[in-house]
């Protein structure tokens, strides 16, 4: 009888091990960001980056647009609220693009009507635009609407099939295709051109989701407008509220609020009209019905804002531009669940971790047209990080909008004091720890300050003869 209960325990025991380290949970380890080895070696690639960049010469702008349908047949799978079948398209879907030159310097920036630009599509794209245009990865410059009533099936990973449905490689082969002919095209159309920007404060739209609140929320609306010399025109828009006006019943393909943004403006005011999802991160638009009568809510009166500012805008066509991608290591994932590990303490195993999302490193994207600089965080970037991180680019004078979903996802990234709340935000979507906010919004700073630094160095040059004091803000 002993011995046959003491086989049992070591049975039990080794079961137990074996769960322990397969599954979990494990302690979460709370590491201060700067002395995890992946913050040191991203600053010292970002200091290698900086030292490699070139003056940005102020000289006469080009630019070119264009626009490409992406909208799929249906039925088809939807990403963004999980696994829906859309049996009807409500609106077109496009990816846009658009071409920016100033000197020999060309950058790219490419918008999408989807959830986001996933690794594949972004490394797919920028080897096919280094291969035919030339075009360095590092000015490639990518953004997504977020719209989560947008065409799926795009993902072969695990986690992006929970999204967006299940794989299909025609799906992915569609998107890059499309992103690569709006490069093309935008490209091609590159022609003498001036541009305006600004920025102005729309708080009716967004809320925070994760306090409840009305307060506590990045309500910047960034706006950029470019400006052939035929009057031809194109805008681009950057805001913090998810687009999930229209919910999961509706069960259609839409571009949800960015779209009608869109619509709108190409059908009175530009050729293309480019919606690039800002800092979303714990950002719901305000309001609680769900319907396409809500996404026009929303999207219609940001239509009419924009169009306002940009016709009472003063216009430049002298510019510097500058580009650049930072490669970032990460701090170990340290993958927790809302609910089951609630505490916020335990994590599940590495292993498993390592499994459902199979990510070490990521990219920030920094794009400055004089003093708007964009900023491309690789993830749902929380919009009180944001807030954060744009006041020390304001303080300096420049002008900073961050987007989100820019060629790469590592899920949410929110402030570290939030930790302690169990939310989808904090614990699901969160991977890398309770100190990944004051990572990423450390080295976006630093990404950032080396633009600023850059633009305002050159500024205090001698001027070019091409450079006129209007060119700057
Ligand atoms: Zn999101």
């Amino acid at each position: 009888m002993r011995r046959i209960l003491g086989v049992l325990m070591v049975v039990l025991a080794t079961i137990l091990l074996a769960w322990t380290i397969l599954v979990g949970p494990w302690p979460v380890e709370n590491v201060s960001p700067t002395s995890e080895p992946a913050y040191r070696s991203t600053l010292s690639r970002l200091a290698g980056r900086a030292a490699a960049l070139p003056e940005p010469v102020a000289a006469p702008l080009s630019a070119g647009w264009s626009r490409v349908p992406i909208t799929p047949a249906v039925p088809t799978n939807t990403a963004g609220y999980g696994k829906v079948t859309a049996r009807r398209v409500n609106d077109s879907v496009y990816v846009r693009a658009l071409a920016l030159r100033v000197d020999t310097s060309e950058a790219i920036l490419i918008g999408a009507d989807i959830l986001i630009v996933s690794r594949q599509m972004s490394d797919r794209v920028r080897s096919a635009l280094a291969y035919s245009l030339g075009i360095a990865g590092g000015h490639v410059y990518f953004t997504a609407t977020h719209t989560h009533s947008g065409p799926g099936n795009w993902s072969p990973d695990f986690l992006g099939k929970q999204f967006a449905g299940r794989y299909d490689p025609a799906r992915l082969d569609t998107i890059v295709a499309a992103m690569s002919r709006a490069a093309h095209e935008a490209h091609a159309a590159l022609a003498p051109a001036e541009m305006a920007y600004g920025s102005f404060s729309a708080p009716s739209y967004v809320r925070n989701r994760l306090l409840g609140t009305a307060t506590h929320v990045d309500s910047t609306f960034v706006w950029a407008a470019f400006r052939h010399r035929d009057g031809g025109m194109a805008v681009w828009g950057r805001f913090s509220a998810h687009a999930t006006t229209i919910g999961d019943r509706a069960a259609m393909i839409s571009g949800d609020y960015p779209g009608v943004w869109e619509r709108e403006l190409e059908a009175r005011t530009a050729e293309v009209a480019l919606f690039s999802a800002g800092a979303v991160g714990s950002m719901s638009p305000r309001g609680s019905r769900h319907d396409y009568e809500r996404a026009q809510a929303v999207g219609m009166p940001l239509a009419d804002s924009v169009r306002a500012h940009v016709a009472r805008a003063p216009w430049s066509s002298t510019v510097r531009l500058l580009a650049y991608r930072l490669p970032m290591d990460l701090p170990p994932n340290q993958m927790r669940l809302q609910r089951i590990l609630a505490s916020g303490k335990w994590r599940i195993s590495p292993l498993l971790a390592g499994r459902l999302v199979p990510i070490r490193s990521t990219a920030l994207s920094v794009l400055a047209l004089n003093r708007l600089v964009l900023a491309g965080m690789p993830c749902d970037l929380s919009g009180e990080l944001s807030r954060e991180i744009a006041a020390s680019a304001e303080a300096r004078g420049f002008l900073l909008a961050t987007t989100s979903f820019g060629g790469d996802y590592i899920g949410y990234v929110l402030p570290d004091r939030h930790d302690r709340i169990d939310n989808y935000e904090t614990r699901t979507m969160s991977w890398w720890g309770p100190h990944m906010g004051s990572f990423l919004a450390d080295v976006a700073r630093r990404s950032i300050a080396v633009a600023m630094d850059r633009i305002a160095a050159a500024e205090t040059t001698p001027a070019e003869p091409t450079s006129s004091p209007a060119a700057e803000r």
